[in-house]
């Protein structure tokens, strides 16, 4: 049985927020009997810099934030929130380890990809995909590296991170016209217009994947697979349909696979207006991706 890595206590009450954080939950309840869930452990601080300021880092976790960082967040600072959000910096470290032995990395959430080095943005606080690159190339795992975040929001964080960090490759393909304003450039970036819908989203990803996988060849690749591209969702208007949503994500795993590049999953956004509808998006993804890896066989 594959791993995926889940907390429950990625499940914190935050009141009445448009971020469900029982989402993951719900989504690895109906994974439960395709794979064996093991929870992360909390990470080192160091883990934690390995993106971040250490002033950040602190203050995060000893409850120090000011009124303005915890609006920018978008968040309601408590220790149970610093917890969640530190422990799924251990749960895509995992990922991409896993990846890296299997050739497939589960995480039943992260993606944190609004989180900067010294502030927290759209309920992300720590930045777990950067987190997991910046790891795996520390353990001399990896020298080169590629985000392919396809989340309908820009992902402005892991671009800031990577600044200036051309062995990782940022590649981010959202909606044009939201959140955020103006974005930090990674080093691709791919705007949407607002109800794109399948086709349009489809093709512009077969444009581009393809080609910067082979131009940059990655030797591990983090999918921020993000499900706020669904038509039901109330901040994102790309309209993809639950099955242009694993269209998507099969597309990922098919140009990652044929590669021979490892690829680790984290979950991202989704805030359909009903919660079971983006929990069953995740766990999509997570079997697309157990599909796929099987289907690859030996070629991994
Ligand atoms: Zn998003």
């Amino acid at each position: 049985m594959m791993k995926i890595f889940f907390s429950p206590k990625y499940s914190v009450d935050i009141g009445d927020h448009v971020f469900p954080t029982a989402k993951f939950a719900m989504a690895a309840e109906k994974l439960k009997g395709d794979g064996e869930m093991v929870e992360p452990q909390p990470p080192s601080r160091d883990e934690l810099l390995l993106a971040h300021a250490p002033d950040w880092v602190d203050r995060v976790l000893d409850g120090k934030l000011t009124l303005n960082e915890e609006t920018t967040m978008e968040l309601p600072w408590s220790i149970m929130l610093a917890e969640a959000h530190a422990l799924s910096v251990s749960g895509t470290i995992l990922a991409c380890r896993e990846a890296l032995s299997t050739g497939l990395g589960l995480h039943c959430g992260g993606g944190s990809h609004h989180a900067f080095p010294n502030h927290g943005e759209g309920f992300c606080v720590f930045n777990d995909i950067a987190c997991g690159i910046l790891k795996m190339i520390q353990e001399r795992r990896v020298v080169r590296a590629m985000v392919v975040d396809l989340d309908v929001h820009q992902g402005n964080g892991t671009a800031a991170i990577f600044h200036g960090r051309p062995e990782v490759f940022t590649f981010s393909m959202h909606q044009g016209d939201i959140y955020p304003t103006p974005k930090t450039p990674g080093s691709l970036d791919v705007e949407l217009r607002a109800g794109a819908g399948n086709r349009e989203f489809l093709e512009t990803l077969e444009k581009h994947l393809p080609k910067i996988l082979d131009s940059h060849r990655p030797e591990l690749v983090v999918y921020q697979a993000g499900a706020d591209v669904y038509e039901n969702d109330v901040l994102g208007g790309l309209k993809l349909t639950r099955e242009g949503v694993r269209l998507r994500d099969e597309a990922v795993f098919k140009h990652c696979f044929e590669r021979r590049i490892p690829v680790a999953v984290t979950l991202g956004g989704g805030y359909a207006e009903r919660l079971e509808e983006t929990a069953e998006l995740h766990a999509q993804t997570i079997k697309t991706a157990m599909e796929s890896y099987r289907h690859a066989g030996s070629h991994i």
